[in-house]
């Protein structure tokens, strides 16, 4: 049995989320710990933030654990502040899923997403019930702490060239999603000499603009503001902000492989070095780094695996087509406010407008399609896929990956749906329709055989 999925613990508050499932949560991860470890915990704007926490934090003390408390923050201000002061983070948070929702994020004491083998420890306690349940004068402390987003701000702050950004004097157009990043990107923009126009910046956990889902659907209030207030660019959060989606000046909504190459092309130029993404992502990231002479290392799908790789092999950048980015000299998780302040520089150094700099990176067409496939069927629809196209150029680090000249199909099964996505690119429209065609007609003859 599973308690983690791809993101963390995620549930619905009344069902899944009942008190006694989050005390026991909390029970789990402090008997994992060793007694007397230093947990930090943060969460974002959901209404059952508090509920869920208490709970959580109340099964944490019983084992002896100490727990620092430090409010709404974004994801990454959560894991920064567990790399500097904590052994262990907890994130309440369900990313961008629906208000009724609320989960768990487990922060490893560098920072990082806690890797899979000890999410199954945390598991394995909880299903065994098998607590250490302390005794009454060694019950762990509890300490709610300020200033952790004042930290996460200065600490993105050093790692850009402000006087550069200042000078530009930006307009930028911003939606918070009513979530975390309420506490910390208006504050940002603000050091950086920006002028602030914003949208859904009030923190609120019914989530009253829009879904916290970055999707163009939701930021139609966003395009329209930047198209009229004539900002240089607009920027939008998920709930808890470890990503960033960026409109132009022009209101193009920016799929997350733009804004990805974008950020990926100066850094390239820069110096070589070796850069990490999934096999999911554009060749635009690849056509990029080998431009400049740099080295790309391809990943399964998932920030916290790129993140892991980026550790093993040194990696000087590397994110996810969702505008997820790592920067490594910051720390080992995707960061939204961080991707905001290194497109404002690299806006600032080119001085260009963003329109520009996108329009200079080769253009590539992408679709994504997905098809019905049970959870246990999923893998004899591997075998066979394998089998069947043999003899194409073929790569199965995740999934069945198909390279053509100048064009490539990805298909993998969904780590968390019934389903098997299909995810194509080529240099023109027609040509991406054709193969994904091909390859979806395949698969679900495979699929229909199994
Ligand atoms: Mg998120």
């Amino acid at each position: 049995m599973r308690l983690f999925g791809t993101n963390g613990i995620r549930g619905k508050i009344g069902e899944e989320f009942t008190p006694d499932f989050l005390v026991r949560i909390g029970m789990a991860i402090g008997s994992y710990l060793p007694r007397g470890s230093k947990i930090i915990i943060g969460m974002d704007t959901r209404i059952s933030g508090e509920m869920v926490k208490n709970a959580v934090i109340s099964g944490l003390l019983s084992t002896g654990v100490n727990v620092i408390d430090i409010g709404i923050a974004p994801t990454p201000a959560i894991q920064l502040y567990t790399k500097k002061h904590g052994d262990f983070g907890i994130a309440i948070t369900a990313s961008h899923n629906p208000p009724e929702f609320n989960g768990l994020k487990c922060i490893w004491r560098d920072g990082t997403e806690l890797p899979r083998e000890e999410e199954e420890k945390i598991e394995s306690i909880f299903f065994s019930s098998n607590f250490r349940i302390v005794s009454w004068k060694e019950v762990g402390k509890y300490m709610s702490q300020c200033g952790a987003n004042e930290e996460y701000i200065e600490a993105i702050l050093s790692h850009v060239d402000v006087e550069k950004i200042k000078k530009r004097r930006f307009t930028v157009a911003l939606d918070c999603a009513n979530g975390a990043s309420c506490f910390t990107t208006p504050y940002l923009l603000e050091k950086l000499g920006c002028r602030v126009l914003s949208i859904n910046c009030q923190p609120d956990g019914t989530f009253p603009g829009h879904e916290s889902e970055p999707r163009p659907e939701n930021l139609q209030d966003l395009l329209f503001l930047v198209k009229e207030s004539g900002a240089d660019l607009g920027v939008a959060h998920d709930g808890d902000a470890d990503r960033a989606i960026f409109i132009d000046e022009k209101g193009r909504y920016l799929y997350g492989d733009k804004t990805l190459a974008l950020v990926d092309k100066e850094i390239a130029k820069r110096k070589g070095g070796k850069f990490v993404t999934p096999v999911s992502t554009s060749m635009v990231f690849e056509k990029v780094v080998k431009k400049y002479g740099g080295e790309v290392i391809y990943t399964k799908v998932g920030a916290p695996i790129v993140a892991r790789k980026m550790i093993e092999e040194n990696a000087i950048f590397g994110g996810e087509e969702n505008g997820g980015l790592i920067f490594p000299e910051h720390q080992y998780c995707r960061d939204g406010a961080m991707a905001l302040a290194k497109i404002l520089e690299i806006m600032a150094k080119n001085g260009k407008k963003l329109s520009q700099l996108i329009d200079e990176l080769p253009n590539y067409y992408q679709m994504k399609l997905s098809i019905q496939c049970d959870n246990d069927k999923k893998d004899k629809v591997l075998e066979r896929l394998k089998q069947e196209l043999k003899d194409e150029n073929i790569k199965t680090l995740d999934g069945v990956k198909i390279i053509g000249e100048d064009w490539w199909v990805l298909i993998r099964p969904s780590g968390t749906e019934p389903i098997y996505r299909i995810y194509a690119e080529a240099r023109n429209e027609e040509k991406v329709k054709k193969i994904a065609e091909k390859y979806r007609k395949i698969l679900e003859r495979i699929v229909k055989g199994v």
